[in-house]
């Protein structure tokens, strides 16, 4: 049988911490799936630098100095976590069979690409690693997500619950994701749309090994919201349906006070008044804010401006050590 070329993409910002870690492990991992057969001597592991401001890059080359398997791929600025991964397939399709994505932390069980392969090999062409616990999460970190996943669910989105970016892609999906040209790729949306024989592995998620998230909650509740306003037009219809009921509302309190002052009882205060211009404005202002988020995105889209920019490219294009300036 062909043993496929697999590579391993590790988008890193700022890991400085964990990195040499993560490096001794992969390659580790990757050599082994070698000496098993389970994939080509050709297999690399291409580290994405997502605009480091530590000793991520340095790290990197290094490596990729000591080892012909690890490459790296500079990104000239903070693209994100997303665009970092798509930096990464991008640049790794053409000479690769297959590629598993997963973070630069080992939050991932780094043992479940066997699986994956395996499961490539028997002809799935994406394969989902999926946690079977977040025992390692803090419990708010839990809740929210879970929360996400169902808000998700109930909009109709297909998600694979409780599965991050940690996956493999066949060089056909990863080559399908090309045409998919919004500027806001929120991947776990949009690989379920590619379609193809998919299937799932299973896996304990771990503990950052060293360093901290680079999701802190601003970044989180951003990307979460960005996933759902990306896949789903479901929140406006809501506001539509808030904006109704609460002009029925006041139609009713309406006759409601018309009839009490009709009736002699003038005892109106202007309680009532100022909290409905309170209430309606409020409602006003969630809807209009609602509508900019969407037409911003409209805007945004339609600029088609460049998702990441390459600055250095080991994998593709390997630059003598003078060049790198380091
Ligand atoms: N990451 C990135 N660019 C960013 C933010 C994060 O490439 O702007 C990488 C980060 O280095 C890590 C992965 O994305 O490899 C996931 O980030 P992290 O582990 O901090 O997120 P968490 O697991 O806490 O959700
Ligand atoms: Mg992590």
């Amino acid at each position: 049988m062909n043993m496929p070329i697999l590579t391993i993409i590790v988008p890193c910002f700022n890991e400085e911490e964990v990195l040499g870690e993560t490096i001794n492990q992969l390659t580790t991992k990757l050599r082994e799936l070698v000496t098993d057969k389970m994939v080509s001597e050709k297999s690399k592991i291409l580290f994405v630098d997502d605009g480091s401001k530590d000793r991520t890059w340095h790290l990197i080359y290094k490596a990729s100095l000591n080892s012909e398997m690890v490459k790296g791929l500079k990104l000239s600025r903070n693209a994100g976590h997303q665009n970092a991964l798509l930096a990464g397939l991008f640049s790794a399709k053409e000479a690769s069979d297959c590629m598993v994505t997963i973070d630069a932390d080992l939050q991932d069980d780094i043992h479940a690409i066997n699986d994956m392969v395996m499961k490539f090999n028997e002809g799935y062409e994406v394969v989902y690693g999926v946690r079977s616990s977040r025992e390692s999460d803090t419990l708010f970190k839990r809740y929210t997500a879970e929360g996400f996943y169902k808000v998700m669910d109930k909009l109709g989105v297909k998600l694979v619950f409780n599965h991050a970016d940690f996956r493999l892609m066949g060089k056909r999906a990863v080559e399908e994701l090309v045409h998919f040209a919004e500027s806001n790729m929120f991947l776990r949306g949009i690989v379920p749309l590619i379609g193809f024989n998919s299937t799932s592995v299973y896996y304990e998620r771990k503990e950052r090994l060293a360093g901290e998230t680079k999701y802190p909650l601003r970044k989180m509740l951003a990307f979460a919201f960005d996933g759902i306003t990306s896949f789903s037009v479901t929140p406006i219809r809501f506001v539509m349906l808030v904006g109704f009921i609460s002009f029925f509302v006041s139609l009713v309190f309406g006759l409601y006070f018309l009839t009490l002052k009709l009736f002699g009882n003038t005892e109106l205060g202007w309680t009532s008044l100022i909290t409905s211009i309170w209430l309606i404005g409020g409602l006003q202002l969630i809807a209009l804010g609602l509508v900019g988020e969407y037409i911003g995105k409209i805007y945004k889209e339609t600029k088609r401006r460049p998702k990441y920019i390459i600055d250095v490219d080991l994998f593709n294009l390997p630059v003598s050590r003078k060049l790198m300036n380091m």
